[in-house]
């Protein structure tokens, strides 16, 4: 029996390469899962396989400003030129229902989360070396050169920024990771913060 009954929200973060996206796919292979995905919206064009609705909202740049302007995400950057942002209607429904919601981001984005909801679980996956992110990011081949090496740039200036998350998870071996994530998820459920207010209730047999 859980009793934070309310889903959390699961901010996985980290460097371009380091993983994140395939992480997250393995976390929804565990059986028996309560996750749901938040899929993202962007204007970057979409890669081989890509399908719009499943992996991203693909939007023209007129489009996502708009929706800016209304108010209609949790977060956004620009990431290398493209937009990238959560969108804000459905998250809140899902925790409602008990679903943790997973949201995969950039850290610029992750930073705009820990100012509107702090009491989200936030998580930076890390590479088990420095030669690892690199050699990644050079064999992902799907970017341009000229992508690639903006890519490496950013993921340079962005590892130091994991002291403001609240576990780093060494993405070592995919299947790991997403243990290690889904044993965070469990035990920030049990967080005396999140269960005392039905525990008392219980005790005082008002529920
Ligand atoms: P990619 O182009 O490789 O799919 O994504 C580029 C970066 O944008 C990745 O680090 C990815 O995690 C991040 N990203 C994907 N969706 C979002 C989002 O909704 N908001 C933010 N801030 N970053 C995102």
């Amino acid at each position: 029996m859980k009793l934070n009954e309310r889903g959390l929200l699961v901010i996985i973060s980290g460097p371009s390469g380091v993983g994140k996206g395939t992480i997250r796919k393995a976390l929804f292979e565990i059986p028996d899962n309560n996750f749901c995905y938040s899929v993202s919206m962007t204007t970057r064009k979409p890669r081989e396989g890509e399908i719009d609705g499943q992996d991203y909202f693909f939007v023209s740049r007129e489009e996502f400003e708009r929706r800016i302007k209304i108010n209609g995400f949790l977060e956004y950057a620009e990431f290398v030129g493209e937009y990238y942002g959560t969108p804000l209607d459905y998250i809140d429904r899902k925790m409602s229902e008990g679903k943790e919601v997973i949201v995969e981001i950039e850290v610029q984005g992750a930073q705009q989360v820990q100012e509107r909801l702090p009491e989200a679980v936030f998580i930076f996956i890390v590479p088990p070396s420095r030669k690892a992110l690199i050699e990644r990011l050079i064999h992902r081949g799907t970017d341009s050169q000229e992508k690639i090496d903006k890519r490496i740039a950013k993921a340079e200036s962005e590892y130091p920024i994991a002291y403001k998350y609240d576990y780093i998870v060494v993405n070592d071996e995919v299947h790991n990771a997403a243990d290690r994530i889904y044993a965070i998820i469990r035990a920030e459920h049990a967080k005396t913060e999140r269960s005392i207010h039905k525990y008392y209730k219980l005790m005082e047999g008002k529920e």
